[in-house]
């Protein structure tokens, strides 16, 4: 197995999961040696699992169909069997969060698509493009919670990278941002499977998605936020507004997003923006890690894009895709940020992040 590392997955039979299960196949650093996921699968063959609800356009990689899934609340059932874990669970956030601080307890790092730590304030919420400093918490958070070896660190929400990278690009030039309005599109494949009933989305909307406003608009305050006295503490001056709606796209969400600058005599012009957008590349592109995009914005000028069915897969489906940079009649300007939900704003996100956690020696 050549000095890769060994790596869990928990909720390995969902959509999240399985998109890990494909992602993770000849990935160059990780070899997937354990699979977990509910009372009800543990038992059964990976395919037989699966059999059914297998999402993926690929088929289940040959050398896991066979293998045994095991019960992810049995912690101990994990032990030896794999260096680190990635958490796609489906659980209520209370039992999600005491099972991942159990991994982390019994030496096993946790890296999580699950929102039951993102604000758990030892806990960083990474997003490697924006806060790979963030990773200055885990040894607080090691010793705060006496883990030797584990660790928990989280990704944000699946729509939050389509506009959180665009503007995070303008304000590392210095361009504070004050005020922002969104309305997400999000995909039917963020809801899990089998997820919003087809006589439910088919030629309609929903404008509602629980919990869904109150992360787009809390998370990105973190992600911002710097650490001091050995926590994570918001930003401050940042406001976000969020309409979230589902929509009957199966991968991709999208955001149409108006913002205003804090400082008004300090505005860039909108080719200054976009030579920012163009020329962004952050610490995974310098480390060159395997999954990261080569650039982590791309601008499209066409007037009718981004759009989830052609611009979902950009790189990997690892970039953000924007468009319609314009200026706003009542913020300074708006834009379509766009990006894959299960795989950059899931599993490929997850994956991003344990490359970063590789490179950087926490793993
Ligand atoms: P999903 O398709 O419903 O899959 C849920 C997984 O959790 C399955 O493997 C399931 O196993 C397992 N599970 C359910 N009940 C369990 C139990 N009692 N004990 C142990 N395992 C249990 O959900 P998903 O969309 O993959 O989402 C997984 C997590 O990622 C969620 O926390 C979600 O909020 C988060 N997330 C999802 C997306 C997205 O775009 N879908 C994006 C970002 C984050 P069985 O198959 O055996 O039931």
């Amino acid at each position: 197995m050549d000095n890769k590392l060994r790596v869990g997955v928990l909720g390995a039979t969902g959509m999240v999961g399985q998109q890990y299960i494909r992602l993770l196949e000849n990935h160059p650093w990780f070899e997937v040696t354990y699979l977990a996921a509910s009372p009800n699968s543990a038992g059964k063959k990976y395919v037989e699992a699966v059999k059914g609800k297998w999402s993926m356009t690929t088929s289940i990689p040959r050398n896991l169909a066979d293998t045994i899934v095991q019960d992810a609340n049995i912690v101990a059932s994990a032990i030896g069997k794999c260096d680190f874990v990635f958490s796609a669970l489906e659980l209520d956030k209370a039992a999600t969060a005491a099972l991942e601080e159990e991994y982390a307890k019994n030496g096993i790092p946790v890296v999580s698509n699950c929102s039951a730590h993102r604000f758990t304030p030892d806990v960083p919420m990474l997003l490697p493009e924006i806060n790979h400093s963030h990773l200055d918490m885990i040894p607080i958070q090691k010793k705060n919670r006496g883990f030797s070896k584990g660790f928990i660190v989280v990704k944000p929400n699946c729509s939050v990278q389509s506009y959180l990278t665009p503007l995070y690009a303008l304000e590392q030039k210095g361009y504070k941002i004050s005020k922002v309005i969104l309305s997400t599109m999000q995909a039917v494949s963020g809801a899990g499977y089998p997820g919003v009933p087809s006589l439910d989305i088919v030629d309609n909307i929903i404008p509602f998605i629980s919990g869904e406003e109150e992360k787009s608009e809390k998370e990105p305050l973190k992600i911002f936020g710097s650490i001091k006295d050995g926590k994570i503490v918001n930003v401050e001056g940042m406001k976000f507004s969020a309409h979230c709606n589902r929509v009957p796209v199966i991968d991709g969400h999208t955001a149409c997003v108006s913002f205003e600058f804090a400082d008004n005599s300090k505005k860039p012009t909108k080719e200054e923006i976009l030579k920012i957008w163009k020329e962004f590349t952050s610490v995974p592109q310098q480390l060159k890690l395997p999954s990261a995009p080569l650039q982590p914005i791309i601008y499209t000028e066409e007037e009718n894009r981004p759009q989830p069915r052609k611009d979902r897969d950009a790189d990997k489906a690892m970039a953000i895709t924007v468009g319609r940079l314009r200026e706003c009649n009542v913020f300074d300007y708006r834009f379509v940020g766009l990006s894959h939900n299960t795989v950059r704003g899931a599993a490929g996100g997850g994956i991003l992040n344990a490359e970063l956690l590789k490179a950087k020696g926490f793993l």
